[in-house]
């Protein structure tokens, strides 16, 4: 099968206790736990049992040290982590609104993940991956774009597939040539997992069916939409598969829809049918948002089954 690979930021994050403080209102804030959309995807494949590993830049820091360790632990290949001399690792403050939405202060541009580079490791990682999942958050840091272009190229000409979760988070910059990248990236998509608005970000409509139809009519195989507290869909050519979301009380809701991304693409690379992968998915997604912290509550499948055994559905 070959690896999942990824690309992108691994930051810390360090999160308000309160909801609907400004960030200027002095709080007591919680962290560093492990972050990154691109590490928070890798780490929940890698506890699925399946081979992960992701193209990355940390400081020589506790910060890059923190997320180094968490990675290896939970099974991802960290070969391609590198320990940039110069920079520290990133990191992101999060605070909740009262109307549930999340503002984030993102310390990236300037940071070890602005200087990812194609490494030795990195090539060598690329040429024995078998899918390479692309983060939109990713896209916002212009030294990852000949990575991931060079990515696609190997792994598509060796029949690998490609996954893309736009994740568009407005703090993050998304200047034209972020824009050109992601449509590029969309024309060569296997498997695309919008949330909310962001199927309109890969392809203007004026309604979700002529949006979808366009990205399935451009080659696009997979939609699987997430929804939050409605579960999931998947669309494709032949037709669409809903699935309920499980109940749970939210704690934190960063990192479901990268749990859930990681989920579904390991089930279906594992061969599981559409409606398990989508409850698979759902039930990773949810478990997550019981925990705080983005990565700590990523899950084996055997927590999975415990939680899908014990957990009603809406
Ligand atoms: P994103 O984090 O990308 O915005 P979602 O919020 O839709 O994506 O979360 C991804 C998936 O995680 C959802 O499709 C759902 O299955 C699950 N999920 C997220 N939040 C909840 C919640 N509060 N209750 C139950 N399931 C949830």
């Amino acid at each position: 099968l070959g690896p999942t690979i990824t690309v992108g930021e691994i930051l810390v994050e360090i999160m308000a206790t309160t909801i609907g403080k400004g960030f200027l209102d002095a709080q007591p804030l919680i962290g560093p736990f492990p972050s990154g959309a691109p590490a928070i995807f890798i780490d929940q494949v890698a506890k699925l049992g399946a081979q992960a590993g992701i193209i990355a830049a940390v400081g020589n820091d506790d910060f890059g040290r923190l997320n180094v360790e968490r990675l290896r632990d939970d099974g991802a290949d960290v070969s391609a982590i590198a320990v940039s001399p110069d920079f520290p690792t990133g990191s992101a403050f999060v605070r909740y609104a009262n109307d549930g939405t999340r503002d984030f202060v993102y310390n990236i541009a300037r940071s070890a993940a602005g200087e990812i580079k194609l490494t030795d490791a990195a090539k060598s990682l690329i040429t024995r991956a078998g899918h390479l999942h692309v983060m939109g958050s990713a896209l916002s840091i212009p030294a990852v774009w000949p990575i991931i272009n060079f990515a696609l190229q190997d792994i598509k000409k060796r029949g690998g597939t490609l996954s893309v979760d736009p994740n568009m988070r407005k703090e993050l910059a998304a200047g034209e040539e972020t824009g050109r990248q992601f449509a590029t990236l969309l024309k060569a998509t296997d498997l695309l997992l919008p949330s909310g608005d962001e199927l309109f970000v890969a392809c203007p409509a004026s309604s979700e069916s002529e949006a979808i139809g366009k990205l399935l009519a451009s080659g696009i195989s997979e939609i699987v939409m997430k929804r939050g507290q409605k579960g999931s869909a998947l669309v494709t050519k032949t037709g669409s598969i809903s699935r309920p979301a499980f109940i749970v009380d939210e704690v934190d809701p960063t990192g479901a829809g990268d749990c859930f991304g990681a989920t579904y693409l390991t089930c279906r690379r594992l061969g599981h049918s559409a409606e398990q992968a989508l409850d698979y998915a759902n039930a990773a997604g949810a478990r997550n948002v019981t925990y705080r912290g983005p990565m700590e509550g990523t899950s084996t499948f055997r927590e999975l089954d415990q939680f899908i055994a014990a957990t009603p559905r809406k």
